[in-house]
């Protein structure tokens, strides 16, 4: 053997910040004692129990003939997207050569009694794979079924309103939507609210006009009112399937299956199958016997029986997985719901979920999320004001205004809409996501969360529900009592100016006890602080007999010659303010801040 073959690169040893001598040894893979001896050749007396720092460790590693280096952060996962994945750049992020078809997955939207529950039961009886299982389904959020040999998955939760939930929270679990009609009632108002908020999320519609065995169904009535809405039916010259179906009597449902794999085969459906598994939570149960149990939908990647998953708080390795007939299985392929157990908590529907390397890196994205949580409850969020998006437009990051427009009556509704779409110009311009008579709902909310969209009302209010859930998530809502006012708002907004009103929000209240003149920086008010506090980088009034006859900025807060930033009540202090020096005795010094005048 010559002299080149025998020198080998070091071997890598990964050192975290702090260490004991006994890790440090186990990581090199030699007795503590050959640690010990070699840090005391370094001149440092330690015990086996003892922490050394990362660079006494690495002087001890290199001397060993290791390559010492900082051990790598689980940063990179712990920054990334957090709990809410953008699936788009998932998707994107894919090497083409690695994208496999998956099957689709499919949401049941439409007006309520017109179909929706007896659609999703019926196809699962046309499926064979079912039948020959026993047929005992269990529900775990959603299910698959077979058509030509091929999968097609079935979220069980029906309605826009589940469906712009999990939007909402950042999901994106549904590639394509079936809209139910029902023939014989045609297109009602939850039929628009789902078309609009299908098309909000860029989901791909087929329409099922179903009832057809009623002798009062009018399919052609409905086809009309859909090419009404934008939908024209493909055998009209448009490009929207619409399949007559009776969920009741079992008819079309074949073709139905059918049109959605058309739709999915137009669409590139694919996954990577060859990944560690990110997902959606469709449900979370704690279950007295299982623990914390969830339903997840793999959306990319394998999700495999032993893996540690992270959904937002929640975490853990995988113990167990079921499908949806209550087997146990290895793994889970993109597109397929699966019951995991093995969880630390129960996530929340909606959660994004994914597959980490251990444990470890578990627990720090946990306890860093724990913290931002912690930090954001301390100062409210606001997801996307109006005024955000006047300064967003000056400052050329945004060009269009998504609005969700209700309105009292349906009348209403053109003139308003005619008169905002004809706003902005200059590429710059209003976007309505949706438009309907009705009172702001939960799901309005919902919509505007997952389409970055202020709500403005028309002589029309939220309902408790609605105006709890846009303060705690930050949903900008607007109402109006006249026409022309919500116009020229938009239209402000519009051009960058509109400015946002602030209120003055007093913090706290001092009464001058004595005066103070200081040689060559003025007087100073001896005071005591009777409510709130005294903040030096607030804004500061002087009444006098209830009277303001100064408004400005503190100079000077003092306690015992210590420049201080506040003082709370009941302490004395030194007061100078900027510009102002005739005090007298009896004078209040109102401390105020400015605020963002808070909307609906
Ligand atoms: P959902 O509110 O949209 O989920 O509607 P459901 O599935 O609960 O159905 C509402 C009603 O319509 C029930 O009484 C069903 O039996 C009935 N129904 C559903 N599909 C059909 C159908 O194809 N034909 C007839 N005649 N009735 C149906």
């Amino acid at each position: 053997m010559n002299e080149q073959a025998q020198i080998r690169e070091p071997q890598v040893v990964e050192i975290p910040d702090f260490v004991t001598v006994r890790q440090l040894a186990a990581l090199m893979d030699v007795t503590p004692i050959v640690v010990i001896k070699e840090l005391m050749k370094a001149g440092v007396m330690a015990n086996i129990n003892q922490q050394i720092d990362y660079e006494t460790a690495a002087i001890v590693a290199q001397e060993m003939g290791f390559e010492p280096r900082e051990e790598t952060p689980i940063a990179e996962d712990v920054e990334d997207e957090g709990p809410t994945v953008l699936w788009d750049r998932l998707y994107a992020a894919e090497d083409p050569q690695n994208l496999k078809s998956r099957p689709p997955v499919v949401t049941i939207l439409g007006h309520v009694d017109h179909g929706k529950t007896s659609m999703l039961d019926a196809i699962r009886e046309t499926d064979v794979v079912a039948g020959e299982a026993g047929g005992i389904t269990q529900h775990i959020g959603a299910h698959q079924v077979e058509h030509d040999g091929r999968s097609i998955t079935f979220l069980d939760t029906p309605g826009h309103e589940a469906f712009t939930a999990m939007r909402a929270r950042g999901a994106h679990t549904t590639d394509i939507a079936v809209l139910v009609v029902a023939a014989d009632d045609g297109v009602m108002p939850q039929t628009v609210e789902a078309i609009n908020h299908a098309r909000a999320a860029r989901v791909p519609i087929i329409v099922a006009v179903n009832k057809i065995d009623k002798p009062t169904a009018q399919p052609e009535r409905v086809k009309q009112q859909l090419a009404d809405m934008g939908l024209v039916p493909d055998d009209w010259g448009g490009t929207t399937l619409c399949v007559p179906v009776s969920a009741k009597k079992q008819i079309g449902l074949e073709d139905l299956l059918e049109a959605i794999l058309l739709v999915a085969d137009s669409t590139e459906i694919k996954a990577n199958p060859d990944r560690p598994a990110v997902g959606t939570v469709l449900e979370g149960q704690l279950e007295r016997t299982r623990g914390a149990t969830a339903t997840v939908l793999v959306q990319n990647g394998t999700l495999r029986i032993g893996d540690t998953v992270v959904a937002r708080l929640a975490h853990g390795r995988i113990r167990q997985m079921l499908d949806e007939f209550g087997n146990p299985v290895e793994e889970a392929l993109p597109s397929t719901p699966v019951l995991i157990l093995g969880l630390s908590d129960v996530p929340e529907a909606g959660e994004m979920f994914k597959v980490v390397p251990d444990e470890r890196t578990a627990r720090a994205i946990v306890a860093k999320r724990q913290e931002e949580l912690d930090a954001r409850s301390a100062a409210p969020v606001r997801a996307f004001t109006l005024d955000d998006f006047s300064s967003r437009i000056q400052a050329g990051q945004v060009r269009e205004l998504n609005l969700i427009v209700k309105t009292d009556v349906q009348g209403s509704i053109e003139p308003i809409v005619s008169s905002l779409e004809k706003l902005g110009g200059e590429g710059l311009k209003v976007n309505i996501i949706h438009a309907a008579a009705g009172n702001i709902s939960e799901s309005d909310i919902n919509l505007a969360i997952a389409s970055h969209a202020i709500v403005v009302g028309f002589q029309v209010y939220p309902d408790a529900a609605a105006r709890r859930m846009a303060e705690n998530e930050g949903v900008d809502i607007r109402t109006y009592e006249i026409i022309y006012k919500l116009i020229d708002e938009v239209d402000k907004a519009l051009k960058g100016l509109l400015e946002p009103t602030y209120v003055d929000v007093v913090v706290g209240e001092a009464d001058v006890r004595a005066m103070f003149r200081i040689p060559k920086i003025g007087v100073i008010a001896g005071c005591y602080v009777r409510s709130g506090e005294a903040r030096r980088n607030a804004r500061a009034r002087v009444l006098r007999d209830g009277e303001p006859l100064y408004d400005g900025h503190v100079a000077s807060l003092k306690r015992f010659e210590q420049d201080v930033r506040e003082v709370r009540t009941g302490f004395e202090c030194g007061i100078g303010l900027d510009g102002f020096d005739d005090f007298v005795l009896g004078d209040v010094i109102q401390f105020y801040v400015k605020e963002r005048e808070k909307t609906a």
